[in-house]
């Protein structure tokens, strides 16, 4: 069905402001067609944001354990609850984090976990875009059975309109050598997204280095694991002749300056790599270390954050920010997003300028980085179609977050 939204006030991913009608057809934009018209009274219209790591479903665990260490964190209080999920617990706690994330004007999502048909059915109930990257790890057995379903969730996704899978092995921590070079195959021979965990503590580099004897980014290399189509999140503790390395190797670096920072992590070096040409995105991370799914967030936070580091008022300039939320973290991609121009993929929000935060009007581009209040946010749309008007148009919200809480509760009684 062809649409036409006439008088949008449209800000593409440079921050530049354009009075226009937006044309689409199908699920992409296009120059002009005859459709039903809809006015949108000049409302402001923006790209829908690229969330390039997250990990839906532990919106189970919001809350859970603050203000403890780590490993802790980890050992007490997250995996035996993971140990305990089921095929229902992952696609509930999946469908909240996607609706939160859609309230919060994101439309495309990396996500790495597991029970990945839960995921993508939950993405797909909601209506929204993105890639579903199975996690992946050998310490704990499985390895090979975990690579087998990633690569038969691969294939069965390769003509998906929203959902293409991902490969998602966790972290060098947590796989083996040989077993993280199989992954690395499977993501070349499928030309699939390849994303995982890297550098994230302080403690990673060295623990790898005792181990292995070698640096973690060199047997990375040594393997292909940096490329157009990796995302590499956090990297918190990369050093300058690693940021120029993935620089040359075009891979994307996901920043989850807010999750760092809860968890005691440090500040990844994120203006030196900018300046040596690194693409870098955001990413929210997952509710139990961040707490919110919202990337205007992280795009605040995030900019302060490296400007308050480095004592330099002038980085992370507006536009450059705002692109690390859209048109950069479309380049890893397989989906055209990020941009609204014809041809590319019809993923928009609309936002009501009408707001105390968002005065005065004529500023709202520092708005958007600074002072910005998602509920905002009225409509939401992906791939031609509204699925956020106040409401969301596929699922029904009360009867969600009434089997959202249930699912906790269950998951509590089964510890
Ligand atoms: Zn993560």
């Amino acid at each position: 069905m062809n649409k036409v939204l006439k008088n949008c006030t449209v800000l593409n991913d440079d921050l530049f402001l354009e009075k226009k009608d937006i044309y689409i057809s199908g699920d992409r934009f296009v120059d002009f067609v005859e459709g039903d018209v809809e006015d949108m009274h000049s409302a402001l219209v923006l790209p829908g944001l690229i969330n390039t790591h997250t990990h839906a479903a532990m919106t189970l665990f919001r809350g859970i354990a603050e203000d403890v260490e780590l490993q802790e964190w980890l050992s007490t209080y997250i995996f035996p609850r993971e140990a305990k999920l089921t095929e229902e617990d992952v696609y509930i706690g999946s469908l909240v984090g996607f609706m939160e994330m859609i309230k919060n004007g994101i439309t495309t999502f990396v996500d790495m976990y597991f029970f990945q048909d839960a995921v993508a059915q939950a993405a797909k109930d909601v209506g929204m875009r993105g890639i579903v990257a199975r996690g992946l790890a050998d310490v704990s057995g499985h390895g090979a059975e975990k690579l087998e379903e990633c690569e038969n969730f691969i294939s069965k996704h390769t003509d998906d309109p929203l959902i293409r899978g991902g490969v998602g092995p966790h972290a060098l921590y947590t796989c083996s050598n040989a077993y993280f070079e199989k992954i690395v195959r499977l993501a070349h021979s499928t030309n699939s997204v390849l994303t995982y965990h890297l550098l994230e503590s302080p403690s990673e580099r060295d623990d790898y280095k005792k181990r292995t004897n070698v640096e973690s980014t060199d047997f990375l290399d040594s393997i292909n694991a940096f490329d157009e189509r990796t995302i590499i999140a956090h990297g918190t503790h990369l050093n300058g002749k690693e940021l120029n390395l993935i620089s040359n190797r075009k891979a994307t670096l996901s920043y989850s300056p807010i999750s760092n920072a809860k968890l005691g992590n440090g500040i990844a070096p994120i203006s030196e790599a900018l300046l040596k040409g690194v693409n870098v995105t955001f990413g929210t991370d997952s509710a139990a270390s961040n707490n919110s799914l919202n990337l205007f967030n992280e795009m605040k936070f995030g900019s302060l954050i490296q400007r308050a580091h480095e004592e330099n008022p002038t980085l992370m300039k507006m536009e450059e920010v705002f692109k690390m939320a859209t048109s950069n973290a479309q380049k890893p991609l397989p989906f055209d997003v990020g941009e609204i121009k014809s041809g590319m993929l019809a993923d928009i929000i609309v936002v009501d300028t009408k707001r105390l935060s968002l005065m005065p009007e004529k500023y709202i581009k520092s708005h958007l980085i600074y002072s910005f209040d998602t509920s905002s946010i009225k409509k939401v749309m992906i791939g031609g179609k509204w699925i956020y008007d106040g409401e969301f148009t596929n699922v029904d919200s009360c009867g969600v977050m009434k089997s959202f809480e249930k699912a906790v509760i269950s998951i509590d009684s089964r510890l």
